[in-house]
């Protein structure tokens, strides 16, 4: 098992994915050999789900994390045809959809099996309602939304923010702790029912070659490689997974204890928050974004603290 941290050395490759970039580095090699890879994208209507794709072109729009359970059903029969006919297929998912997909493949040589670490799923029901809304809000409807990032790193790569761009080029951006949705997925709120049980958490239940998430314990574990660019941290845990990094390199190993200390995700489940069940009845009947303000907006004396934070950076700066 070899457990190391990477990014891409193409910053703008690195700049649109959530963490260092490296899904797109083994997802190249991959088409590089003529194989097909299967992620998750948004479709015409900012509904998620997976896409074989076979041009490195195509995998701009694999690129980057979605805060949405992908519809995958459709995948896992054309994976199936894929290595039927011979190719060599990389599927990247969360970790229970790259189980189901296993347990229809077995352990076919010729599929690299990348699962992200995963702190839950939002259901695709809440996104579908929150981006109604927040298109509404806007005076806009779903079908003028240009572009979706749940992870822009204007901001940076820990502090990082969601933003939606409109056809007319107004784009709506907000700190992910200050977004609505953001604070929703973070806090537990939308995720799946099964994710605050997960039994394919790394490492008793994945089925995965390849492991790969946000580096989170940079800033303690390894500083002098941290520029807020982003960095992913890889767990390779079968042989395949291995072979499939080692054009990669890996100069740096970490005991898995101390990573998962700092992105407790890797291993462990989401715990359900107490207002759940009253969360998801209000959800039931009121306008999403009225509900997601009453639960996820952040208390008044953090608004406070923040915006006194804020301010007082804005005068340091302009002082300076
Ligand atoms: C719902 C969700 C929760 C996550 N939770 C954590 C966490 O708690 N801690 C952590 O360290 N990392 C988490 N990640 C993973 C992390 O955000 C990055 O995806 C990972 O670090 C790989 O980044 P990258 O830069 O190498 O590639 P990227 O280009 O960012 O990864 C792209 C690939 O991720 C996969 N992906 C993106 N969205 C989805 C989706 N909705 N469903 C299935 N697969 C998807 C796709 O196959 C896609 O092609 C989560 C990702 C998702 C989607
Ligand atoms: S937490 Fe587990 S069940 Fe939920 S989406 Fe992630 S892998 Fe699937």
């Amino acid at each position: 098992m070899i457990i190391t941290s990477a990014h891409n050395p193409d910053s703008s490759i690195r700049h649109n994915s959530s963490s260092g970039g490296i899904f797109s580095m083994l997802a190249a090699d991959v088409i590089g050999k003529g194989g097909i890879v299967y992620g998750a994208a948004f479709d015409q209507t900012w509904s998620v789900r997976h896409r074989r794709v076979d041009s490195i072109e195509g995998l701009a729009s694999l690129r980057g994390s979605k805060y949405v359970f992908s519809d995958f059903a459709n995948s896992i029969k054309c994976v199936l045809q894929d290595l039927d006919a011979g190719k060599k297929v990389l599927f990247c998912g969360t970790p229970c959809q790259v189980a189901a997909v296993r347990k229809q493949t077995g352990q076919s040589p010729r599929l690299l099996a990348v699962e992200i670490v995963c702190h839950g799923a939002p259901k695709p029901e809440f996104w579908q309602k929150y981006l109604q809304e927040l298109c509404g809000k806007k005076n806009r409807t779903i079908a003028d939304v240009k572009a979706v990032c749940f992870r822009d790193k204007r901001t940076g790569w820990k502090d990082y923010s969601f933003t939606v761009a409109f056809n007319d080029g107004k784009i709506f951006t907000q700190r992910h702790d200050d977004n609505l949705y953001m604070r929703a997925f973070i806090n537990r709120l939308i995720l799946r029912e099964g994710c605050f049980h997960c039994p394919f958490k790394y490492p008793q239940g994945s089925t995965a070659d390849i492991t790969l998430g946000d580096f989170w314990g940079i800033t303690q574990l390894a500083p002098d490689i941290d520029n807020d660019l982003g960095t992913t941290i890889i767990i390779a845990h079968t042989q395949v997974g291995e072979d499939a990094i080692s054009f990669i390199g890996h100069a740096k190993s970490y005991a898995l204890e101390s990573v998962a200390k700092y992105n407790p995700a890797i291993t462990t489940s989401a715990c359900m928050p107490s207002e759940r069940q009253h969360f998801l009845a209000d959800a039931q009947t009121a306008p999403f974004l009225h509900v997601l303000k009453k639960y996820a907006k952040r208390p008044l004396s953090e608004r406070i603290y923040l915006s006194l934070a804020r301010a007082k950076c804005k005068i340091f700066k302009l002082v300076k």
